[in-house]
């Protein structure tokens, strides 16, 4: 057999060399997946691939290439079979091996390599084959309608497996999206090279499809060995990270981001292309979750996020040690607690109102308590007050045994001061009474006003005469005091009647009417004075 050790040759073996490395890499990888396995196989029929096309590169004779490509067409069938199963096994976590549907693929495959290996009766594939122009030793394969059904059943297996490995990028988290894009992306060399060479866009002779897997086999290792396709975490494990609702950030010991699942970009505002940028630039909004981040804080604390709309979330950060303790990096979990928060804040808010509220009417209890005891005019206890006070301080005084002296004051000619000045010149001088009243009362001294102008002061523990002067000091102290009016001045006088208990009755009541029968007296005798029960009967 001619032999010739050409430029193709040497390419195809090295591409053969690189697929078998790859092959048994791939083999020898920690977790035996079925698409780890399926991808083995896959780069063993690229090895074959790749060999038999080197032997056709270098066979001299027609006949010896035809054998060697007919051969071809047993590693293309291989080839797009395991990608197939391959990237449907790692698009959907697929773990069982269903041999039917290794039978089913592979029908296709097999009739389209009977059909180049019986080339020689029908001439479907190839209608002829002919040597190049020398000095190339290589084979200008003329194609028939056999050959484009072949191409067309290799480019839809291809199709398949494109879309699963696209269904790897856009649903699978960011780490399964890297590792597909780029799975696919060494996939595309043959299939373009191949598209090349039919279209016959290559120099006549020249396909390139079975070096191109030089380029797969090199991007495949890439996805192995740097983005450990095979090996990385469990697929659904990344799954169910990326579609926590929480927000998950992993960061490394140099503090860059290395996987943030979707609810974590979405929080922060950060892309996926955020992967292997700092923590800090890509946060640089966040500065007060960047502070607890330095600090080392490992306790949840709560934070505003400046989005769209607002957002209030806990973060916790957690160091990720290895077995030895060792921080390899730390985790940051981003909890939405906008909702929760908000309802917290207004049930607090509702809480202050209800709170407000009942401060306001104990207020306005006690002003009630207050407006019920007092005479609104001149600021006295009123009436209603008496006789619920009266009673008390009688039973207190007959217990500890002292007397009280009742003093009812009436002023003179009030009625007069009315007609004259008019009702507004009238209260102003039950104020001022009032006021003479109030200045002249000590610790236990209680002042009513009764209603109209009758007023009645009650002193426990006095003495008759003790209460008489008393009573003399505020009526003479009214008598010298005047109420300006217009520039004028409005002056009256009082009359008093006294009477003490427990002399004059040891009842309110008898005594409001012996006081009453004194003020009588006083009013009878001349007004402006003061007249003790007591001596009405001497
Ligand atoms: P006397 O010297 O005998 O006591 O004669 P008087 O005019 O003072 O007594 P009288 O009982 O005849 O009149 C009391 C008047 O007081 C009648 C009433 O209109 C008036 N009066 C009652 N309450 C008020 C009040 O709150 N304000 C004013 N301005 N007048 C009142
Ligand atoms: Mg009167
Ligand atoms: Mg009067």
């Amino acid at each position: 057999m001619d032999f010739q050790l050409n430029v193709s040759f040497g390419v195809l073996a090295l591409t053969a060399v690189i697929n078998v490395l790859v092959a048994s890499m791939a083999w020898q990888r920690r977790e035996a997946t079925l698409a780890r396995t399926y991808f083995s196989l896959m780069m063993v029929a690229a090895t074959f691939y790749a060999a038999v096309a080197a032997m056709e590169a270098g066979s001299v004779a027609i006949a010896d290439k035809i054998f060697w490509s007919t051969l071809e067409y047993v590693g293309t069938g291989g080839i797009i079979v395991f990608f197939l199963l391959f990237a449907e096994a790692f698009a959907y976590e697929r773990s069982r091996f269903r041999p039917n549907q290794l039978v089913q693929l592979s029908l296709w495959p097999l009739f389209n390599i009977i059909l180049v290996a019986t080339n020689g009766w029908h001439h479907w594939v190839w209608t002829a084959v002919v040597p190049a122009l020398p000095p190339s030793n290589s084979a200008i394969y003329e194609h028939g309608p056999g050959y484009f059904w072949i191409l067309t059943c290799i480019y839809l297996y291809g199709l398949r497996s494109f879309q699963l490995l696209a269904h790897a990028i856009f649903r699978g988290g960011p780490l399964r999206r890297r590792q597909a894009l780029f799975l696919l992306l060494g996939a595309l060399f043959p299939y373009v090279s191949g598209a090349l060479y039919s279209l016959r866009i290559t120099p006549d002779g020249l396909n390139l499809t079975p070096m191109s897997f030089m380029a797969t086999g090199l991007f495949f290792f890439w996805a192995l060995f740097r983005m450990g396709a095979f090996d990385a975490v469990p697929i659904a494990r990344e799954m169910l990270i990326e579609h926590l609702r929480d927000g998950v950030i992993v960061v490394d010991s140099q503090h860059r981001i290395v996987d943030i699942n979707a609810r974590g970009r979405s929080l922060t505002n950060l892309k996926g292309g955020c992967l292997g940028r700092s923590l800090h630039l890509a946060l640089a909004d966040f500065p007060e979750l960047l502070e607890n981040y330095d600090q080392g804080l490992e306790t949840p604390f709560g934070l505003w996020l400046n989005s769209q709309p607002l957002l209030y979330v806990t973060v916790q950060i957690s160091p990720l040690n290895d077995y030895q303790g060792q921080i390899h990096g730390r985790l940051l979990i981003l909890h939405d607690i906008t909702k929760r928060y908000q309802a917290e804040v207004e049930l607090r808010q509702a809480n202050d109102r209800l709170q407000h509220q009942l401060e306001e009417i104990k207020f306005l209890q006690a002003s009630l308590k207050v407006q019920a005891r007092e005479d609104q005019l001149t600021g006295l206890f009123n009436r209603h007050y008496l006789n619920e006070i009266l009673p008390k301080t009688l039973q207190e005084a007959e217990q500890a045994g002292y007397p009280v002296v009742f003093i009812m004051f009436d002023i003179d000619y009030f009625k007069h001061i009315n007609d004259t000045f008019g009702h507004r010149v009238g209260d102003l001088v039950l104020k001022s009474f009032s006021q003479i009243l109030l200045q002249q009362m000590e610790a236990n001294d209680i002042s009513f006003r009764l209603g109209g102008e009758e007023f009645l002061v009650v002193f426990p523990g006095l003495a008759l005469n003790a209460g008489w002067q008393r009573a003399e000091g505020i009526r003479r102290a009214f008598e010298t005091s005047a109420v300006p009016w217009s520039g004028d001045e409005v002056k009256t006088t009082v009359s008093g009647g006294v009477a003490i208990f427990p002399d004059q009755g040891i009842s309110d009541d008898d005594l409001l009417h012996a006081a009453d029968l004194a003020l009588y007296e006083a009013k009878k005798t001349g007004r402006n004075r003061i007249i003790c029960s007591g001596s009405l009967h001497r």
